[in-house]
């Protein structure tokens, strides 16, 4: 018998369901876990994602024939049960769960376990087989708290306002920029050092989160900032941006990366910035391995990142562990290599 979820060049294959998970090319049915760019491609004739991400999906797809579910409600797809359950990684993304046949599978998406306001949290689910992500799956990747990064973030920002000096924070626009905006309103006491101004990119996925019930800050783009104030600024921007003329606006600046990898030695450098902060979206080592164990499941499919260290730990853990192997495991410019 066919197994259940298969990968093939388009993406992840449910052959008796007859649909795609995040296919990256035109199919006949997608499911999508979310709306970053390696996951969500346009093109596909009927799409089915989690309600929670309507707006943010629109946002980057446009018009597209989209069918959302509520997080936990069943459907039926030819024959097989489907549900998609919070992964906390960004707005709307989604885990989802398959069960045909007796036996129960669970497509993690990307997911992140220390939640905050700026998405439902991830919520483990029971299954037989765990496909995971493995993006940060090495034993050196464990995250700080992100109160502990976003209050680092709003002294160098502070810093930098009293020196008169912008702030540009290069994160990626759907997602990281958000849980920033949430993070700072929560943690700055009184007022923040300066006004927040958004790169076009990161604009429309504000209004994508605000349209969804999000609450941010107040922010604004360049041309609605006076002069004097963009050099108390704090600048979002997605690192696509970085050594373009929009940046010329705000003189001389401090730059920074909020990012996972930042935690690695040497990437900071190597992009010339003057600071990096480890802020993922993505499970660390040991948030992997929680997830993993908390879905009780007995076999494991790794795709995504880091798969062949997982998978030997996993296996050396007794576990049935194996990797799917993903052609187009090149990450679209978006997350690329800056998760
Ligand atoms: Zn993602
Ligand atoms: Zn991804």
């Amino acid at each position: 018998m066919a197994e259940l979820v298969a990968a093939r060049p388009e993406g992840l294959w449910c052959e008796p369901g007859r649909f795609f998970i995040d296919p990256s090319q035109p199919v006949e049915r997608a499911l999508i876990t979310h709306a970053h760019g390696d996951h969500a491609y346009a093109g596909s004739a009927r799409y089915l994602a989690a309600r929670e991400g309507e707006q943010v999906l629109r946002a980057r797809l446009g018009d597209i024939a989209l069918e959302t579910l509520d997080w936990g409600r069943r459907i039926d797809v030819n024959g097989v049960q489907v549900s998609f359950h919070p992964a906390g990684h960004v707005l709307g993304a989604a885990q989802i769960r398959l069960a045909h046949g007796g036996e129960t599978w669970v497509v993690s998406g990307d997911y992140r376990l220390e939640a905050d306001r700026s998405c439902s949290a991830f919520e483990p689910v029971r299954c037989d087989v765990f496909v995971t992500e493995s993006t940060f799956a090495l034993p050196i990747y464990r995250w700080r708290p992100q109160r502990e990064v976003i209050d680092e973030i709003l002294h160098w920002w502070a810093d930098n306002a009293g020196a008169s000096r912008a702030s540009v924070l290069f994160c990626y626009a759907l997602g990281k920029a958000q849980r920033i905006l949430a993070g700072l309103a929560d943690a700055a006491d009184a007022s923040l050092p300066g006004v927040i101004v958004c790169h076009g990119a990161v604009a429309s996925m504000n209004r994508a989160y605000r349209a969804s019930g999000v609450a941010l800050p107040p922010t604004s783009t360049v041309d609605e900032v006076e002069r004097a104030a963009l050099r108390r600024a704090l600048v979002l921007a997605p690192p696509s941006a970085a050594r373009s003329p929009w940046l010329r606006r705000f003189g001389t600046a401090s730059d920074a990366f909020a990012s996972g990898w930042m935690q690695l030695r040497g990437t900071r450098r190597r992009r010339a910035i003057d600071r990096g902060f480890v802020l993922s979206d993505h499970a660390d080592w040991p948030g992997l391995n929680a997830a993993i164990d908390a879905t009780g499941a007995s076999r494991v499919v790794a795709t995504h990142g880091y798969a062949d260290v997982l998978v030997r730990w996993l296996r050396e853990r007794g576990l049935d562990a194996s990797r799917f192997a993903t052609p187009l495991e090149s990450e679209s410019s978006e997350e690329g290599n800056g998760r």
